[in-house]
């Protein structure tokens, strides 16, 4: 059986949002095929896109599996329907939203599947927690450093309001 790493990022903005976020971890590592190797701390965000709605608790994981990324993606979002989300609405409310960030080095540009995930170099709710649990991090299509990429989205305009909770 051989194993990739990869990076999960998680979201709840509904309900009790640390629970959410815990539940689903568990029932990740359920899983005969993912083995958690590290968490990062949860962190709280202005919601991007949709801004009328309550701040978003995220968090990235770092996961080996010897699942394909597709199975991977698969598992995901049946942890997504076992948690209730309903909401399918785009920057919508949601009680868990479960991405791949990265998948080993591979690059993934299918319709319904895109590795490295498109937003994940732009946002700190992901590039901040994956940072935290893997500094040594590079971004398999750019060719960057997460420290690179980092500093490229802090030197912007554009606000992205970022709290480490403990
Ligand atoms: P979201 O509303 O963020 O949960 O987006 C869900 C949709 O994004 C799903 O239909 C997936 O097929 C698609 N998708 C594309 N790339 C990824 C990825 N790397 N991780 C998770 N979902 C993805």
């Amino acid at each position: 059986m051989h194993k990739k790493e990869a990076y999960i990022a998680l979201g709840s903005n509904m309900g009790n949002r640390a629970a959410n976020l815990q539940l689903a971890l568990d029932m990740m590592e359920a899983s005969p095929h993912i083995g958690v190797k590290a968490r990062s701390s949860m962190y709280l965000t202005q919601p991007w896109g949709k801004v009328n709605q309550a701040d978003f608790l995220n968090q990235v994981t770092w996961i080996e599996t010897d699942l394909r990324p597709r199975e991977l993606l698969e598992n995901l979002q049946e942890i997504e329907i076992k948690m209730g989300r309903q909401s399918f609405e785009k920057w919508g409310p949601r009680i868990i939203d479960l991405d791949i960030i990265l998948y080993g080095n591979e690059i993934i540009k299918e319709t319904d599947l895109i590795i490295p995930h498109p937003y994940a170099q732009q946002r700190l709710f992901v590039l901040i927690p994956l940072q935290e649990i893997n500094p040594e991090i590079i971004f398999s299509d750019s060719g960057m450093s997460i420290r690179e990429v980092l500093i490229r989205v802090l030197g912007r305009e554009e606000k992205q309001i970022i709290k480490r909770i403990d």
